[in-house]
């Protein structure tokens, strides 16, 4: 399929060909559905609401519920106004949920539709149930990537609900950023683990991962609730994993509410977990068990053990710029080659940020914020790699050029499991290096001379 990329590059500044990224109304769309209770709403035509909520349950293998004010001609000439208040009179009569998280699409950006009027309008004419949450974020996806979308909806879950009484409680809040549910289970374990109480916004375990037992669940038993979102404000202090995801909300909470912000990058791999515990342990002034210590030893373990497999291997690694910086850091720790990264996302602060992790050890690489897959591509072939990561997106790459390819990050369209295991924390980290020796020797046992096949590794 694309074996017509080659490898002389031509500059380019408008057109992106296999952008890394997504449109900003799906990564509103995932953390709506980390509130519990929540009804996520497009405001906009019904194919947007049809794309994005494909995509989630494409990625999670879930049904993704979400509503729509479903645009018209009408609507594009007149506005949205009427659309989203007879939804919103509609969603609470049929839906009944708990509180409906509104976010615009490219047509209503354009449109300029004032969301919190037609809010305040709907309310007057007692369209929202007393007791009810309505609440909004702007998406306008011809900026910014599915990453941005999460962060506007998680900010504005914080400008709308939380609260400050005056009353500090022993709670640590966590902004997990835009990572699986599997993800946000395995905060929640090390921090139980830490014996750490703690509010974590958005989280999605217990909504895209469930169980199959006969019963549907409009709103499933998981997700923040709207009263622990509100206490938040009450927190003693907030850590944020993930400078494109999660730091606009821990900013947004400081700001309002006074409760002092700390800035991590994701915990995937050694280092990335090492200084989340580490900054748990600091904000709450607790020893770190043995058992955390023992999960960690497993870890350095099995590096030292594979170091021989994955010592010097080139890699190629696209996706979401949280995940990609963190992944980097770990390819580092490994003694692995990070020699090209890319992400869709825009945003200065990913390459200098791959700058500092790379450059004392790797000399030649390249880096590139809102880049895309086909750029990556020719790269490679000027120069090959041994390893790709990233999304499904990258299977095409990985097919034509015969290198292995570890799925990481969003969306994963054509493998089933993801979501229930985690790449955080240190049980993910195993996992990534698992991934990564058993695509390398598979390789290497498929195609190597009778002679080097051996039985022992
Ligand atoms: S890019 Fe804009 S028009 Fe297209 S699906 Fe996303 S929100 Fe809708």
């Amino acid at each position: 399929m694309l074996d017509g990329t080659t490898a002389e590059i031509k500059e380019r500044s408008a057109l992106r060909i296999n952008p890394a990224k997504t449109c900003q109304p799906i990564g509103a769309m995932y953390a709506a559905l980390g509130i519990h209770g929540c009804l996520p709403h497009s405001h906009g035509s019904q194919g947007c609401c049809a794309y994005h909520r494909s995509q989630l349950t494409r990625h999670y293998k879930e049904p993704v519920m979400a509503t729509t004010s479903s645009f018209t001609e009408g609507s594009a000439v007149f506005g949205g106004m009427a659309n989203l208040t007879t939804a919103l009179q509609n969603i609470f009569s049929i839906y009944n949920p708990d509180i409906v998280a509104i976010h615009t699409t490219c047509l209503s950006e354009v449109i300029g539709d004032d969301i919190p009027t037609i809010i305040k309008k709907a309310r007057e004419e007692g369209k929202v149930p007393e007791g009810k949450y309505v609440i909004h974020t702007n998406t306008p996806s011809f900026v910014g990537s599915h990453v941005t979308g999460f962060s506007n909806m998680v900010a504005s879950i914080i400008k709308y609900l939380a609260e400050k009484t005056g009353k500090t409680n022993d709670r640590l809040n966590i902004i997990p950023g835009y990572v699986d549910p599997s993800d946000m289970k395995e905060i929640k374990r090390l921090l139980g683990m830490l014996n750490v109480s703690s509010i974590i916004l958005p989280d999605t375990s217990g909504v895209l991962d469930t169980g199959l037992d006969g019963n549907y669940a409009m709103y499933p038993k998981g997700g923040t609730t709207v009263d622990n979102i509100k206490s938040m404000g009450d927190s003693f202090a907030t850590l944020a994993l993930g400078h494109f995801a999660s730091h606009a909300a821990a900013t947004q909470l400081e700001n309002k509410c006074n409760v002092p912000a700390g800035f991590l990058e994701l915990p995937i791999g050694l280092t990335g977990t090492d200084r989340f515990i580490n900054a748990v342990r600091q904000y709450a002034t607790i020893d770190i068990p043995e058992s955390v210590e023992e999960e960690r030893a497993r870890v350095i373990d099995l590096m030292s053990d594979l170091h021989q497999y994955l010592h010097k291997k080139r890699v190629a690694i696209a996706g979401d710029p949280d995940h990609v910086i963190a992944m980097t850091q770990f390819l580092v720790d490994l003694d692995m080659e990070p020699v090209y990264v890319v992400t869709g996302t825009p945003g200065q602060f990913f390459e200098r940020r791959i700058n500092e992790i790379v450059k004392s050890t790797l000399p030649e690489f390249k880096a590139k914020q809102a880049g895309d897959l086909f750029e990556m591509h020719q790269w490679m072939k000027q120069k090959p790699v041994d390893l790709i990561i990233g999304n499904s997106y990258c299977k095409h790459i990985a097919r034509v050029e015969n290198i292995p390819l570890i799925r990481f990050g969003f969306p994963i369209m054509d493998r089933g499991t993801h979501r229930l295991f985690p790449t955080v924390g240190y049980a993910g980290a195993a996992r990534l290096i698992n991934e990564m020796v058993n695509a390398l020797l598979d390789k290497k046992d498929r195609e190597c001379e009778e002679q080097w096949f051996e039985l022992i590794q």
